[in-house]
């Protein structure tokens, strides 16, 4: 499709968007009495309208039933998780048993590592990416040591090429080929917060096990906005948080991924507690555990209901749209953006450079934007301005046009604004 960065272009193109009525959906902040340019979405997604509803037959049922509300609720709490098994599978590419809802997303990483990550004396190193999210940075640092090991012999990380922003598959599998008999385990996340780099999960997911390790994914930004086929590609394990894309609102549930394949294997440790227990007998207060043959194994305590509910009520939303078809509207959102940012560095001779692949295959609905000259005061300006993106340092803006509450002419309008701050600014 040939664009134009005008008004009217954009306009036409929402025209034609069948995803645009679910604007209407969300609640947007306003700056200026206007509703925002929204592009933080990979960071916390928009609040849905229905989310309240949700979260109010909650309050109400425990109002009104107190305890009573576990078997008796609108929709019971002691099994209320096993709503999100169909539609969260979808979402992800999995069986309805593969995948579970629980805890938070770092905590379930760190859960699935008890069970994935074995250490032996010959059979030890983690490859995951160089400059990983902090979080997982940690996590790596903390259970390697937990497991007495050193990092410098345990962590190989893989690197960018000089000069080069994304990380390429043939060094990532010539690093798993190089490590071969002592890799235990592949985890990486599926799209780089930072460049919004898309891995090409299947292939490194065979690779890993070629060799013989276990492969895992952090999928913070990647459910919700990648086409998944976690069962499909042979995936060990997978965890996910549900605030970015899902837009469940802050610090909520995560959801984790657990393949068929283990299901059944009672050699895997894990730690236990009572609601990953046999569902038929969990009320009995039996003293030996005994794992329900599913992701659900692998949860601990009872679930955080009110968490869940606004996850429920996106993962519905999900359901109702499916997501074809949020990914045919972001791969045409993201590339028109892409192209506004050309257009306004032509015009002005800008000083920045998007460091997400260009090959569509690479990358979802972020462009990361390295600034040369401007700065953090373009940043300033865009906020003041209505604009909400992110500024990671030392100097990258982040852009997530999502394709559930983002407009083309919210990508025309962004396009002015950035013209003005960086006449403005320079
Ligand atoms: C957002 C994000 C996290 C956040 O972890 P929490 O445990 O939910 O705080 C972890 N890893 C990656 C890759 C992320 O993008």
């Amino acid at each position: 499709m040939t664009f134009k960065n005008t008004l009217e272009f954009a306009k036409e193109l929402d025209a034609k968007d069948d995803l645009n009525k679910y604007q209407q959906e969300f609640i947007y902040p306003k700056v200026n009495e206007e509703k925002v340019i929204y592009f933080t979405g990979n960071s916390l997604g928009l609040q849905p309208k229905r989310t309240k509803k949700y979260v109010d037959e909650v309050m109400n049922d425990w109002a009104n039933l107190a305890v009573e509300g576990h078997f008796y609720a609108e929709k019971p709490w002691w099994d209320y998780h096993e709503r999100f098994a169909n539609p969260l599978s979808k979402i992800v590419g999995a069986l309805p048993s593969e995948v579970t809802v629980m805890n938070t997303l770092t905590v379930n990483l760190h859960l699935m590592m008890v069970s994935f990550y074995r250490p032996t004396k010959t059979r030890f190193k983690i490859i995951c990416e160089e400059k990983a999210f902090p979080s997982d940075q940690y996590m790596f640092q903390s259970q390697v040591h937990f497991h007495g090991y050193k990092m410098d012999d345990t962590i190989v990380e893989i690197k960018r090429r000089d000069g080069e922003h994304n990380i390429r598959l043939e060094d990532i599998l010539a690093k798993i080929e190089e490590v071969g008999d002592e890799l235990a385990l592949v985890l990486i996340g599926g799209v780089n917060y930072y460049t919004g780099q898309v891995f090409d999960m299947k292939t490194i997911t065979a690779a890993g096990h070629k060799v013989g390790a276990y492969v895992g994914w952090d999928l913070a930004h990647a459910a919700g906005n990648v086409k998944l086929e976690l069962h499909d590609w042979n995936v060990d394990f997978a965890a996910w948080c549900s605030y970015k894309y899902m837009n469940s609102g802050p610090g909520n549930a995560s959801g984790c991924f657990v393949h068929e394949k283990h299901h059944h294997n009672d050699q895997l440790p894990r730690f236990a507690g009572w609601w990953g227990h046999n569902k038929e007998r969990r009320f009995k207060m039996e003293p030996v555990f005994n794992p329900v043959h599913g992701a659900d194994g692998w949860q601990i305590s009872n679930l955080p209901i009110l968490s869940l509910a606004p996850y429920l009520a996106s993962v519905e939303m999900f359901d109702e749209i499916g997501m074809d078809a949020l990914i045919q509207k972001r791969d045409l959102i993201t590339s028109y953006l892409e192209f506004i940012l050309k257009e306004i560095a032509k015009e002005l001779d800008g000083n920045f450079e998007i460091i997400t692949p260009s090959n569509p295959l690479e990358r979802a609905s972020q462009l990361s934007v390295l600034l040369h000259g401007e700065g953090r005061s373009l940043f300033d300006y865009l906020m003041k301005n209505g604009v909400i993106t992110d500024w990671r340092e030392p100097n990258v803006i982040r852009l997530a046009p999502v394709p559930l509450y983002s407009s083309f002419v919210d990508m025309y309008s962004f396009g002015q604004i950035l013209k003005r701050g960086i006449q403005e600014v320079r």
